[in-house]
């Protein structure tokens, strides 16, 4: 009987202590989360006028409302991706849609890709000169074909083909991204080479991405961006390559990525991240932090975005700053500029 009594209260006490640790234990999954961005590089307070400060903050805070308000009623995180992005294409302030970069002959080639963590579907587009909302098509590409990459003429002629409406090329250019070329260029007949590489004040860049977490646990990450100032030769980027510039998987983790697209291809950064978080355990900041080291010692500058399954969020870069915030339910948005901001 004794020994019973005591067998009942070691169970008891156990118990207890069960009861005590998971309390304890890590914060819980949000209802849902956000984070998006609006490109890194050489973003200085100095630099930069209060007015246009403004104008991005403000920019940034519609962004993250309009997929806010999708996932808090109940919207898929792939929805709330999309739309967040359109709104970012949109704004002539972002390197993505209106106010994309010019390529070397002066036209604008915009690439986007969107990634479903739930089923790792893809869908991607490059080179696209007359499609207004890329994200809109890579979303077509992943819902409608059973590809995953259309490019150019292709991709343009499967947006027909799905409906969509095609705007003049002429939609997309504003004024500060043609002084910009004409800078470049000038630069480059300085340089007399065929690859113009830039210097640290024209490295801004302005691509736009967002990961969101839905209320059923589902992870969608999305990029879209038009590259890099005087690019030629058909270059693509990092954005629509899954694995460098995007990636999502429930598994782990959504993550879109901004800046020197080359590296990011070639330290394939979005799905180490991934990988670190799933093969080594890494928490989302420490896998975020070693995959843009990885960049750094090849001299290269740029950002991830990354969001976890369980709502941990990491916003790392290199750069003097990376527009960036993020929501999560039941919590303040929260937007921000420049490096080491509180
Ligand atoms: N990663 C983009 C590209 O290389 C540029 C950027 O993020 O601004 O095309």
């Amino acid at each position: 009987m004794k020994k019973i009594l005591r067998f009942v209260v070691v169970i008891g006490l156990f118990m207890l202590i069960l009861q005590c640790s998971s309390r304890q234990a890590p914060q819980q999954r949000p209802e849902y989360a956000l984070v998006i961005h609006g490109g890194a590089g050489t973003i200085l307070k100095n630099n930069m006028p209060p007015e246009k400060e403004k104008e991005f903050r403000d920019a940034l805070t519609t962004a993250l409302r309009t997929g806010e308000k999708i996932l808090a009623t109940g919207g898929s995180s792939l929805d709330a991706v999309v739309a967040t992005i359109r709104f970012m294409e949109d704004s002539p302030l972002f390197n993505a849609g209106k106010g994309a970069v010019f390529t070397h002959e002066g036209k604008n080639e915009l690439d986007a890709a969107l990634m479903n963590g739930a089923d790792l579907n893809v869908g991607a587009v490059a080179g696209v000169t007359r499609v207004k909302n890329p994200i809109e098509l890579a979303r077509k590409v992943m819902e409608n074909s059973p590809h995953v990459l259309f490019a150019r003429d292709g991709a343009e002629a499967f947006a027909v083909e799905q409906g969509m409406e095609l705007v003049d090329p002429n939609y997309f250019r504003i004024e500060s991204r043609w002084h910009s070329l004409q800078k470049a260029l000038e630069r480059e007949k300085e340089k007399k080479s065929a690859f113009y590489r830039g210097t640290k004040n024209d490295n801004k860049f302005g691509t736009v991405g967002c990961v969101a977490l839905d209320k059923m646990g589902n992870l969608a990450a999305g990029t879209s961006t038009g590259g890099m100032t005087n690019k030629r030769f058909g270059r693509i980027g990092d954005s629509p390559i899954v694995g460098a510039g995007t990636y999502a998987s429930n598994k782990t983790c959504a993550v879109s990525a901004t800046g020197w697209g080359e590296f990011f291809i070639r330290n394939v950064v979005a799905y180490d991240i991934a990988a670190m978080m799933e093969y080594k355990n890494f928490p989302v900041q420490k896998a975020a932090a070693a995959a843009i080291e990885k960049v750094g010692k090849m001299k290269a500058s740029g950002g991830v975005i990354v969001l976890d399954k369980n709502g941990n969020i990491a916003m790392q870069f290199n750069s003097a700053g990376m527009f960036r915030g993020f929501s999560i339910a039941g919590e303040k948005p929260v937007v921000k500029i420049f490096g080491r901001e509180e």
